[in-house]
């Protein structure tokens, strides 16, 4: 397809950071061709144009880690007493919906999960799946609503041992099939899930450990959410995944709360990403991470939402007040937001995919983001990420473009009916609550 987008403001983020106002973009199949100021007229030619005006015209935004799975918890009631800690929340909410979900809920909640954040102007999203109850096969309905939503990303089943060593061997070979004979095919980031030290058992590291280095994959875990990791694991979670060599540059962790200085050094050695989720650290009380410790030390830092909400604007505003409060410093965060945000969100996924993503230049992915936007003051090239936390990244996008195909068109899906998913998720979820079980969960 060639499009061309014109009488929009064209912002590119990122290293060399631009704004053509107005601009016009040309997309030429899956890359863009041109950018430019769009000040002369055209030669009539018939290629497809859409008017930009009174819209940015922005690169997609990246997620590095979200679930999916989650996504039926909305509006559900959680079993037994009230929480008070992390593992009660695990062990209440998380572990009981994901081991009952089912292969049609699974699918249902990745198409609605997706269609949300593409909403947003999210065009690819880093997965990070659990369903105990239904593994075989599971990766393959979440690589096939990617397909169908039109995200770029990645997914993988978080290998734990809480459903015991049978489920565990389950679940790394739902990760290895996936790799072998899916993710190749759906053009998603191959990784294997794990959830977290404390549910996984030394010999159960030490088959993924071999896998990963025989396949020349990461892992995709959560690190240190809270100190209950570290406290359960009775070691430190980055030495004990260290030791199995699992701590690499192909490697993405999410959270690292509760972590000291030495542990800095070895992330920020390694060439791991370490991936901040600060709402979810928020509401579920685990504390934050020192990020300007984590920054100071040279770790990879990126942001994603650990599924909390659909907006990675929301993320961002969030990690701007969690920045400042986490270093006591009302000035410190804002350049450090902004080079997670546009720089390294995009290069770290774009590393992965093989596309350069998050900027819109020649040679560039045609993900695209329109959103309609009258900014009250000048928007350039320093203040792009005011524009967006507090001006057009709070709104819905009306048009998305990914790979450069159009996915949503004036505020409505091109090829995919949200309408009948949700009619359908309506109809299923709540079977998935009433299926929801507290026994059998194994924990140290
Ligand atoms: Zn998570």
């Amino acid at each position: 397809m060639s499009l061309w987008i014109r009488h929009g403001i064209v912002i590119s983020p990122g290293d060399r950071p631009q704004v053509f106002s107005p601009g016009r973009v040309l997309v030429d199949g899956e890359r863009i061709a041109r950018v430019e100021a769009d000040i002369d007229e055209l030669p009539t030619d018939d290629i497809e144009t859409i008017d930009a005006s009174g819209c940015v015209v922005f690169p997609g935004q990246v997620l590095l880690h979200t679930h999916c799975y989650g996504y039926p918890a909305r509006g559900m009631s959680p079993l037994g007493a009230p929480s008070h800690s992390f593992l009660d929340i695990l062990r209440r909410v998380w572990w009981p919906l994901d081991r009952a979900l089912t292969l049609p809920a699974i699918g249902l909640a990745a198409r609605l999960y997706l269609w949300e954040l593409l909403r947003h102007g999210i065009t690819c999203a880093f997965d990070h799946h659990a369903s105990y109850g239904a593994i075989q096969g599971s990766l393959r309905e979440i690589a096939a609503a990617f397909a169908e939503v039109g995200l770029r990303g990645s997914t993988c089943f978080e290998v734990s041992c809480r459903c015991g060593a049978k489920a565990a061997e389950a679940a790394l070979e739902e990760n290895l099939q996936f790799i072998r004979e899916v993710a190749p095919r759906f053009g998603v980031a191959p990784f294997i899930g794990l959830h977290a030290s404390f549910t996984l058992s030394d010999s159960i590291l030490s088959r993924v450990a071999s896998l990963s280095e025989d396949l020349g994959v990461g892992v995709h875990a959560h690190l240190c959410e809270g100190p209950t990791d570290r406290r359960l694991s009775g070691i430190s979670p980055v030495r004990r995944f260290a030791r199995f060599g699992l701590l690499n540059e192909k490697s993405i962790f999410a959270h690292g709360v509760d972590l000291g200085q030495a542990e800095y050094a070895l992330l920020a050695e390694s060439g791991a990403t370490l991936v901040l989720n600060p709402r979810s650290n928020l509401k579920n009380a685990v504390g934050l991470p020192s990020v300007r410790g984590l920054a100071q030390a040279g770790v990879r830092l990126a942001l994603g939402n650990d599924g909390f909400g659909s907006s990675l604007c929301a993320e961002a505003q969030t990690a701007a007040g969690t920045l400042a409060i986490g270093a006591g410093d009302p000035g410190f965060g804002w350049n450090l937001l902004e080079s997670i945000l546009f720089k390294n969100n995009p290069e770290i996924v774009g590393r992965f995919l093989g596309k350069k993503l998050g900027v819109i230049e020649q040679g560039a992915a045609a993900d695209i983001a329109i959103f309609p936007y009258h900014p009250p003051t000048p928007v350039e090239a320093t203040n792009i990420l005011a524009h967006y936390l507090f001006g057009f990244g709070t709104m819905p996008a009306r048009e998305v473009i990914i790979n450069g195909k159009m996915r949503m068109q004036n505020g409505l899906p091109v090829d995919f009916r949200p309408e009948e998913c949700a009619a359908q998720a309506r109809y299923i979820f709540p079977g998935v609550w009433q299926k929801r079980s507290l026994r059998g969960f194994r924990v140290p």
